[in-house]
């Protein structure tokens, strides 16, 4: 039978619309749906007083793939933005990541590379064997010093257990350098989208057909009768109706404040590492876009678990899960026809670049 649609895509995200963007530009015919009230999934930005506002949390470009800047780069133009967060416990300001400005506010003998090497080797030598969890793979990288300044508290609010109890491999995310450098990634390219995500994403989604407010599994077979092939996007376990047993996640909930002050923080993001308040980071969204008005919004990023009805933000990736998410797989592998992409479909924490380069690594013939 011949099909209204070459792809039906389910879910406007990075992933979806990379996806929708090729294959409409290929010359195929395209429906992209969303159960949300907006297109841009979960890097959508809303205007608000001259602000992008992240709404669902701060979304920082960058990559070292020359092929997906030069991809993204068609969309949008990207601003100069660095990312160099600040970190606050008990009322002193510290560089993030660990850079020598964090070393030596940390240690008051500390000028040099040389310095800090023997302030960290003196205090790894609390670790004699391998890491076996997140503490002692954070004291053997960094020193207890650190650890307990800057990593235990935030980690144990991100992740609603002790570091004890936490693999090693959560830290492993965060550099540690030895040179005066504040910016959060090594990678060749950064930025934010001037005018903001979801503008970017419109963009790509130009010229092809997007219904919003569309709940792929409120009628699962007739949006699969409508195309010859399915892209989605949506959660892994979802799609199987939780058949093996629910994947685990972590949600946030954001509290956002508007201000009548130009400037509150003076920084996009301030992460707060301590156990005296609950949020793990504050964004104040106009640094992202320099911007000068009178006016400033700021939202308040507090983790929590994840409860039916809540967006899930972050992958639990223990041995239980990431063999649950395996066995899925195998079953996403028999439908032959449908494409599971992205940061939901695949269970992966994936950032934006990534996403991207695996949508253009997709196969759309
Ligand atoms: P999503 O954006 O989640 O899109 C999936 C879409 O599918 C959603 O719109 C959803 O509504 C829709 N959908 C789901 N189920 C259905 C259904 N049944 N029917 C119809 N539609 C459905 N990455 C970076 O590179 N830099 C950062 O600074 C950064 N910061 C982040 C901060 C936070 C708090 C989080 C959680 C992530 C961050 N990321 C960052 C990662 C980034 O958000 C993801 O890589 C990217 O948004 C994933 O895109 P996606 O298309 O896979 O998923
Ligand atoms: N982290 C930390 N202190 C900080 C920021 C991050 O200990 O001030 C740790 C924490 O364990 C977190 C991990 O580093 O889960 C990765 O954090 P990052 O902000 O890089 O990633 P994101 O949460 O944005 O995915």
């Amino acid at each position: 039978m011949v099909k209204k649609y070459d792809y039906l895509i389910v879910g406007a995200g990075l992933f979806g619309a990379t996806i929708a963007e090729r294959a409409h530009r290929a010359g195929k015919s395209v429906l992209v749906i969303d159960k949300r009230n907006h297109i841009a999934g979960n890097i959508y930005t809303e205007n608000q007083h001259g602000i992008n506002v992240h709404k669902y949390g701060a979304h920082i470009f960058h990559t070292d793939y020359d092929d997906v800047w030069q991809y993204i780069n068609q969309f949008a133009e990207f601003n100069r933005f660095t990312n160099s967060p600040i970190a606050i416990f008990d009322g002193k300001v510290y560089n993030m990541p660990f850079n020598m400005n964090t070393f030596a506010k940390i240690w008051d003998d500390c000028i040099t590379p040389a310095d800090a090497i023997k302030h960290i080797k003196k205090e790894r030598q609390e670790i004699t064997h391998p890491p076996t969890n997140l503490e002692e793979q954070a004291i053997s990288l960094v020193g207890r010093t650190i650890y307990e300044i800057l990593i235990k508290g935030y980690t144990e609010k991100q992740w609603g257990r002790p570091c004890t109890k936490l693999p090693a491999f959560i830290i492993k995310r965060l550099p540690v350098r030895l040179t005066y450098d504040n910016n959060y990634f090594n990678d060749k390219y950064q930025g934010i989208p001037i005018g903001g995500y979801t503008k970017m994403v419109e963009k790509m989604l130009s010229g092809i057909e997007v219904r919003l407010n569309t709940d792929f599994f409120k009628d699962k077979a007739k949006y699969q009768s409508l195309a010859s092939h399915i892209v989605y996007t949506g959660p892994l376990d979802e799609y199987f109706d939780y058949q093996l047993g629910e994947l685990e996640w972590r949600s946030l909930k954001f509290e956002t404040k508007v201000l009548d002050e130009e400037n509150h923080q003076g920084c996009a993001v301030v992460n707060y590492t301590g156990h005296d308040v609950e949020y793990t980071r504050v964004i104040e969204h106009k640094h992202f876009e320099f911007g000068t008005g009178p006016k400033t919004i700021i939202t308040y990023e507090y983790p929590s678990a994840y409860r039916k009805g809540a967006e899930k933000y972050y992958t639990v990736n223990n041995k239980q899960n990431d063999q649950l998410a395996d066995a899925y797989r195998k079953l996403a592998r028999k439908e032959s026809n449908v494409i599971f992409g992205g940061r939901l479909a695949e269970y992966q924490y994936y950032d934006m670049d990534d996403v991207i380069k695996k949508a253009l690594d997709t196969d759309i013939s």
